[in-house]
């Protein structure tokens, strides 16, 4: 694929130093509130004040968002403290008043990421504008449509482009509002090296007693920056009232929170990570080479039952290896969600291993009659 080009935060104009800091409402309410809580929030380290226009709510009776006069409050607010605004962009419609109000940084939302059609209007209402935008994850935990709608906007020539990880959706209940999936934004991480990557807990957790586990668990991954909803009163907030914290708990989360650096300076500590890697390189090689020796053992099992024709699963041992693999493991400090995940991957594998070895001469149907 193509390496994309960003501009990194520092170089976004907007003195952004890294954590990057996001707050501000959940929604733009009145004027009184959005002031109230830029004013506070610029006593904290915030880089940007967010506050929603339109709101994307799931149903028609929910308050959906202020709409167009509370822009020019939430740039009021923001120029009056000194702190850049955003705002979440998901029409043309919404980025040409957007633009026209002067608004610094637009994001476009999980439920418009999902939308190829309308990130394609939005890249085009956008086109040749240089303004950043930060793009959120869809809904739906699918990272090829994350990268489509961030290659989207970077065909349109803007490179002060941001990724926001706001967590997926699921059907089962779980304690997250959204889970984290955190193998999906280190994947993109890994595809798009010089995107910036900034973690939105608010929207992941839906409670707030969890924020500030996320963010910090997004910071022990090297993220770029946190986006935190906040309201001064967030119990007469108008939406994600849960999960809204006062300036107060933002402050006290921010001044608690453990920034890490990721690289290494101090020599005696560089040779010692370097010693525990190899360790660990070696290990990975025993386990690859350990899983490769028991497919071998699969794939003969598999001729046996070919020779004695006998189905491949065999639901008693599967039970029995299940049951004996997960107390061995959590003998051995390992949660029970790893074990299974592994041995569902281990057995899937070993099936699929054994089903090529009974079916390498299946019946050739080409010069088979239509009629049969
Ligand atoms: C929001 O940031 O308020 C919002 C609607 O977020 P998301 O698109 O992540 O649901
Ligand atoms: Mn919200």
């Amino acid at each position: 694929m193509e390496q994309q080009k960003f501009s990194s935060l520092p170089d976004w104009k907007f003195e952004f130093s890294k954590p990057l800091i996001i707050s501000g409402p959940c929604g733009v309410e009145s004027e009184k509130q959005v002031h109230e809580i830029a004013a506070e929030l610029s006593k904290l380290n915030v880089h940007l004040l967010r506050g929603g226009i339109w709101k994307p709510r799931s149903r028609p009776d929910s308050f959906q968002g202020i709409g167009s006069e509370g822009l020019k409050w939430l740039k009021d607010a923001g120029r009056k403290n000194n702190i850049p605004v955003m705002v979440e962009v998901a029409n043309p419609k919404h980025v040409e008043e957007a633009l026209k109000e002067q608004i610094d940084v637009l994001w476009i939302g999980a439920r418009t990421t999902v939308n190829p059609f309308l990130v394609q209007e939005i890249a085009e209402a956008l086109g040749g504008i240089n303004i950043p935008v930060m793009i959120k994850n869809p809904i739906n935990p699918e990272l090829e449509l994350w990268i489509g709608a961030i290659e989207r906007i970077s065909k349109t020539g803007i490179r002060r482009i941001a990724a926001i990880h706001r967590g997926f959706s699921t059907f089962e209940k779980t304690k997250y509002r959204n889970v984290p999936n955190w193998q999906i934004p280190i994947e993109l991480k890994r595809r798009m090296p010089e995107l910036p990557l900034i973690c939105d807990p608010s929207h992941i957790c839906g409670t707030r007693n969890l924020i500030a586990s996320v963010a910090q668990t997004a910071m022990d991954l090297n993220y770029d920056g946190l986006m935190i909803e906040s309201h001064a009163h967030p119990e007469q907030a108008l939406s994600d009232s849960q999960q809204q914290l006062t300036p107060a708990a933002l402050k006290y989360l921010l001044d608690h929170l453990v920034v890490r650096s990721s690289v290494v300076e101090d020599v005696i500590f560089m040779n010692l990570l370097e010693e525990l890697r190899d360790k660990i390189d070696k290990l990975d090689e025993d386990i690859l080479n350990k899983i490769s020796n028991r497919m071998e053992i699969a794939r003969e099992i598999g001729k046996y039952k070919k020779e004695n024709n006998i189905t491949i699963l065999q639901v008693e041992r599967w039970n029995e290896i299940l049951r004996t693999r997960l107390q061995f493991g959590l003998d051995h400090e390992l949660t029970r969600e790893f074990i299974l995940k592994m041995y569902e991957l281990i057995h899937d594998e070993s099936i699929l291993q054994q089903t090529q070895m009974m079916n390498s001469e299946t019946l050739d149907l080409k010069n088979t009659s239509t009629k049969y």
